[in-house]
């Protein structure tokens, strides 16, 4: 068996595309496959766990018309700009063909590339680990994002901070690997026709039905503000913290991509940032809708030349989409934010319930994950286990008067918050054993995550929040 690959990107931009091959890795071994997204990609999962398939899963013995590429992109990264990023260290193998549409089946971690840069192409274990083990989570939550079909370890070393680490290529699967720093290089290109083309490519892929839009350009625009203003309300509503939302990492197709110095909260805090890099705080936990703005915003300059040749007027009708960013983000948010409480999305006063009870998370430092299920405890009669984690009693309880006076739907609120998120203490932990050669506590993990709201019995350390000490000094990079 082998596995029949598209070239769609390459057939269509090979403006965009530097042909590349996956490094020779000796001793590739399957760490952990994706059973359930093989089948839903019609994958052999037999074949898969063959040394034949494995070595397929880090670009090895391809068929002989396949044509690996490595992408071209630009970005805005911290907000400084830079003309060239591309894949460094990641291969598009090409498209496989599913149900939904197309798919992107791509490599990371497969060896350097001419945008590695700096880079030695290679990535570790933990990371790559990382990114399937969130990326479950994320698809378990129904929060749209790139899937992970497989994570491979390459027998071979990758030197780090820490030290020598096990390397690893993970196998990432996407609607595709389309980014605002993709139109941020073809537009800097001057090639106005490759500009074009990507905006006709992008649309096909994503929403064919406006190809034939009075601007195609701009119903593209529009699209992907939509889906932005909705992703982003979704990872609040998580405690989700992305960590690194530099241009280059914003879906064309609207999924959360590369994942990197991610974290979930633990208690509630606008200004939450876990990695060590963001100094600046530039994508803290509650900056994350502005930065989407921003990036949008970026987005809307690079199509401009395509909106129309008129330059006001393109700048205009991209104003007025990107403004709707906003009013689009806000209602994803409270209708989100709604269902978590139970609630109605029309009920009446819900936009002050809503900031009232951040404000009492951000005074009381409650684990947020936690506090939702507590209060379905509270909406069935039990009041304890809510009351029972706070020092702001006065302020919890005026608030939990005026929200159990809408009779909340305790049942309805288990259906959409998480018992089980990828916690921070539990990923270290799970990253920690694997990457000194025990997968036993990712795959028990991995179990939890993959099903969100239902506690394991037995497995209550997987629903309780971090130890203090730990909550407060964590960073993932
Ligand atoms: P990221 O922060 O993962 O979005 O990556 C930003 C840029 O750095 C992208 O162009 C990556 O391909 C590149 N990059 C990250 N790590 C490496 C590496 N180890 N080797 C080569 N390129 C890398
Ligand atoms: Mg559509
Ligand atoms: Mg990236």
């Amino acid at each position: 068996m082998t596995l029949s690959l598209q070239h769609h990107f390459v057939d269509a931009l090979p403006e965009l595309a530097t042909p590349t091959q996956a490094h020779p890795f000796a001793e590739p071994r399957l760490a952990v496959l994706n059973e359930p997204l093989a089948a839903e990609l019609g994958l052999d999962v037999d074949w898969l766990r063959t040394p034949e398939g494995t070595r397929f899963l880090v670009g090895q013995g391809l068929p002989d018309d396949a044509r690996p590429v490595a992408q071209a992109y630009a970005g805005h990264q911290f907000g400084g700009y830079s003309p060239r990023l591309g894949d460094g260290r990641a291969l598009l193998l090409g498209e496989i063909e599913t149900p939904e549409g197309l798919r992107d089946l791509a490599l990371k971690g497969s060896g350097p590339t001419t945008y590695a840069r700096g880079g030695d192409g290679f990535a570790a274990l933990g990371p790559m680990l990382r990114e399937f083990l969130v990326s479950e989570s994320m698809h378990a939550m129904g929060i749209p994002t790139t899937r992970s079909l497989a994570v491979v370890t390459t027998g071979e070393s990758v030197l780090r901070e820490e030290g020598a680490l096990p390397g690893a290529v993970l196998v990432r699967v996407a609607a595709s690997h389309l980014r605002v720093g993709t139109f941020q290089y073809a537009r800097a290109s001057n090639q106005m026709r490759v500009l074009v083309k990507l905006a006709r490519y992008a649309l096909e892929r994503h929403h064919p039905e406006d190809l034939q839009a009075d601007n195609p350009p701009l119903a593209l625009f529009d699209h992907v503000v939509a889906d932005q203003a909705r992703l982003v309300a979704q990872w609040l509503t998580v405690g989700f913290v992305h960590g690194v939302m530099n241009t280059d990492n914003v879906s064309i197709a609207g999924e959360t991509i590369d994942y990197g110095p991610c974290a979930f909260l633990d208690a509630y805090s606008p200004g939450a940032v876990f990695s060590s890099i963001d100094t600046g705080g530039r994508y803290a936990y509650g900056n994350q809708p502005t930065v989407t703005q921003w990036n949008l915003a970026r987005f809307a300059e690079a199509l401009l030349p395509i909106i129309t040749d008129e330059e006001a007027e393109a700048v205009e009708a991209a104003t007025a989409v990107l403004n709707t960013f906003p009013a689009r983000f806000n209602d994803a948010w409270m209708a989100t934010m709604a269902a978590k409480l139970g609630l109605a999305p029309e009920t009446e006063g819900l936009v002050d319930l809503v900031t009232e009870l951040h404000g009492y998370l951000e005074a009381s430092g409650v684990d947020f994950t936690t506090f939702f299920r507590d209060l379905a405890s509270a909406a069935r009669g039990d009041r304890e286990p809510v009351r029972g984690a706070t020092l702001e009693l006065e302020r919890l309880d005026a608030w939990l008067e005026k929200w159990l006076a809408h009779s909340p739907d305790a049942s309805a609120m288990d259906r959409v918050n998480p018992v089980h998120i990828p916690r921070n203490h539990l990923v270290e932990e799970a990253l920690t054993a694997a990457s000194a050669g025990d997968l036993a506590p990712f795959e028990a993990l991995l179990a939890a995550v993959r099903q969100p709201y239902d506690p394991i019995p037995g497995e209550e350390r997987f629903t309780q929040p971090a130890p203090a000490e730990f909550a407060a000094t964590f960073q993932t990079f």
